[in-house]
């Protein structure tokens, strides 16, 4: 992918779901053919929605790619680059989130499946792209996974839409197919480069 196309987080067209049947047991979901514990990831100790195909197509903007999402947010990495945002001693690591100022009081604490951004490529994405200049740049300390986002399953089968499902919820946690990683950003603050303070003298 050349880097002015899409961000690597963005779903391309050609990439589908493609996964064994998902199976109900007493003890959580499992993908047919194989023992559940086998299935789950070690470290979160929940099934992942497993995809396929080829990433190649139309970007489906606004839509994550699952299985870079998760890596993304695992690993901490830039949203359009997959690379390490560079981090700045003091400053925290950078998020560029739809929402606005004045829904937060600040410092807040944030859930989001959205990556963190490095400072060049959020430049270069707000100023491209109008539906981002929406978006509100924060800067971010402590970035933890505290869940998933996924369907959770009943003995009749997969329930509606995506919910939200804690790590510490492990009743639900063991009936959820999981298909992005929540993180939670803690003490957030809008980025003061981004989005400068009005000045305090300023007179009306
Ligand atoms: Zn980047």
């Amino acid at each position: 992918m050349k880097s002015a196309e899409a961000p690597a987080i963005t779903r391309l067209a050609g990439r589908i779901p493609q996964h064994p049947t998902v199976v109900v047991g007493d003890d959580g979901i499992r993908y047919e053919g194989a023992e559940r514990e086998q299935q789950l990831d070690p470290d979160f100790m929940v099934l992942w929605e497993c995809w396929g195909g080829l990433a190649e197509g139309p970007p489906l903007y606004g839509e994550f790619d699952p299985e870079v999402q998760r890596r993304a947010t695992d690993r901490l990495l830039c949203a359009y680059g997959m690379e390490a945002p560079h981090r700045e001693p003091g400053e925290g690591m950078l998020w560029l989130l739809h929402t606005d100022a004045d829904a937060h009081q600040w410092p807040a604490d944030i859930q989001t499946t959205t990556p963190p951004i490095c400072r060049p490529h959020a430049e270069r994405a707000l100023q491209r792209c109008a539906t981002l200049r929406r978006h509100l740049a924060v800067r971010v300390r402590e970035a933890e996974p505290i869940g998933v986002r996924g369907t959770v399953y009943g003995q009749d089968g997969p329930g509606g839409p995506d919910e939200l499902v804690l790590f510490t919820d492990e009743n639900r946690l063991r009936f959820v197919h999981a298909r992005h990683l929540v993180l939670e950003l803690r003490g957030a603050v809008p980025d003061p480069v981004f989005h400068p303070q009005p000045s305090a003298t300023a007179t009306q």
